[in-house]
């Protein structure tokens, strides 16, 4: 493997630049900060216009992670997409774009008041007519991108970021690494996105702008109630319920929720996106623009605590999920980038399962007859008998990787610091600052982790956590291709109809 990484790494010089224009050098006119935060693929800093003194956010992009000319496209799209949607109150503002011979830097609008959910949680005040106003900004945002053209897919509650700390702060859309330009009847079938919010026809390879609605819904959803409409210990359970499942509307505390909420989120997670409400008509909802029709009395507090909880879990497997990807070398993914050229004899970008047997075989891979077998229907999904590269990357990924022992106490090792085999609040808190998470409530999080309660965090309870599937890791910033793995999966337990 150490050998083709080598050789891969000259192949991706070719791809060279992601902007098509040379640009000035962003540390000549910015002074860079502290980190604010980090996706898949970017760092997110603080950094300050020298010229102004004023203070601005700075996502950059490792060269070295974008591997094919997609990965290219993808960012360049970004960019192009931010720009297009730039005068929009409630998108973040692109200011610049620079790029050097390892990086490529957005320079933005800083948001410096934190996502949704650590928001609303911060607040004390909360209720459906609240709830009814954050979701008019995140739908407003969905119709924007419609009239434009442009579908987010990535629409979840950590792409929503606060202007400000201050009370008047404005919600506003990030990440646009998943979007895309569409044309009216124009349909899709790359699977993107993530798991909880994901719509059907997305796992289906089929669909259209349509989906935005969807996932705003499952956005809804949470915020009244602090769960997810759709769950399951793994992720192929997740995807049996949002192809299958019925929504709850019994439980608490949706007894004491009003009609119109209920019926509004009904309209918004219609599986047929043909008769699903369109973010148009969200905004003409009576719930939405009639300010007497959303309640205003507050929610039920176990609301609150829930949605803390989930917001609090989510960022601490996010981080644990970094650590193990960050185990994955350059090396190792290029090398796997080279191993499916080589299988690839005809070039054709897809491989079958003779083609990967025998491929595997030359390069001596350890992988057995089973695991390639599995490899290759879990990859498959439309049963064409062959996968792609982005297929054969993340599934490879994910079989040699993510289920390893070794990977998951390696990243309990990372919390754990002083080696005494339990994560305490101190460490945690500890790690949340080293990945710039600010105000995670570590308390809670133990208590939730913490299955026999001594007030911290094991290796089995540690381990039992990260195996709740329920969050993407995939080629791309989410989870592009490694769908495609757990959705076979999905679609195999489902008996046929
Ligand atoms: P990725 O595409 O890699 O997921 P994001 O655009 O989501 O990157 O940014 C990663 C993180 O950086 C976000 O989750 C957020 O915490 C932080 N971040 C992104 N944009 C801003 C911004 N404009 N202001 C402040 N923080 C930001
Ligand atoms: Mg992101």
């Amino acid at each position: 493997m150490k050998k083709q990484s080598s050789s891969s790494q000259s192949s991706s010089a070719k791809l060279q630049s992601v902007l098509p224009y040379q640009t000035p050098r962003l540390r000549d006119h910015y002074l860079m900060g502290k980190k604010l935060g980090q996706g898949q693929f970017g760092t997110t800093y603080l950094c300050t216009e020298k010229s102004t003194g004023s203070l601005y956010a700075c996502k950059s992009i490792p060269k070295r992670k974008l591997l094919c000319r997609e990965d290219y496209e993808d960012v360049w799209r970004e960019i192009q997409i931010m720009h297009h949607l730039s005068e929009h109150p409630n998108v973040v503002r692109i200011k610049g774009t620079y790029e050097d011979n390892v990086f490529v830097h957005l320079v933005m609008e800083l948001c410096a008041g934190g996502e949704l959910f650590d928001r609303i949680v911060q607040k004390g005040h909360y209720s459906e007519r609240e709830a009814a106003k954050l979701i008019k900004t995140i739908v407003g945002v969905v119709e924007a991108c419609h009239s434009l053209g442009v579908m987010h897919r990535d629409l979840k509650p950590e792409n929503f970021l606060f202007d400000s700390p201050g009370d008047d702060a404005k919600m506003k859309a990030t990440d646009f690494g998943l979007s895309v330009f569409y044309k009216p009847g124009q349909t899709f079938s790359d699977v993107v996105g993530s798991p909880y919010y994901v719509a059907p026809e997305v796992l289906c390879k089929n669909y259209g702008p349509e989906v935005d609605v969807w996932s705003a819904g499952v956005i809804l959803y949470i915020l009244l109630s602090g769960v997810p409409p759709f769950w399951a210990e793994t992720e192929s359970g997740i995807f049996r319920q949002i192809l299958r499942g019925k929504v709850d509307f019994e439980s608490e505390p949706w007894p004491s929720i009003s009609d119109s909420a209920k019926d509004l989120i009904k309209k918004m997670l219609e599986r047929d996106p043909k008769k699903r409400i369109s973010a148009h008509e969200v905004l003409c909802n009576p719930w939405i623009v009639d300010d007497r029709v959303a309640p205003d009395k507050p929610l039920d507090s176990a609301v609150l605590s829930r949605l803390k909880q989930f917001s609090a879990m989510h960022k601490l497997k996010k981080m644990a999920l970094r650590v193990i990807a960050e185990r994955l070398s350059e090396e190792e993914i290029g090398g796997l980038k080279e191993l499916f050229k080589m299988i690839d004899t005809d070039n054709s970008g897809t491989i079958t399962f003779e083609e990967l047997k025998e491929g595997l075989k030359r390069v001596g891979s350890e992988l057995m007859e089973s695991e390639i077998k599995s490899l290759m229907d879990a990859a498959d999904i439309d049963n064409s008998g062959s996968i792609d590269y982005g297929e054969f990357l993340a599934a490879t990924l994910h079989l040699n990787k993510m289920d390893r022992e070794e990977n998951l106490m390696a990243a309990f090792s990372f919390f754990d610091k002083d080696g005494s085999g339990y994560i305490t609040i101190d460490e945690l808190q500890q790690a949340s600052k080293e990945f710039g998470l600010g105000d995670v409530h570590l308390d809670d999080l133990i208590k939730d982790i913490d299955q026999d309660n001594d007030g911290r965090i094991d290796y089995g309870e540690f381990a039992a956590m990260m195996r709740k599937g329920d969050e993407g890791i995939g080629r791309n910033r989410t989870m592009r291709g490694n769908l495609n793995f757990n959705l076979a999966e999905a679609f195999g337990v489902n008996e046929p109809k």
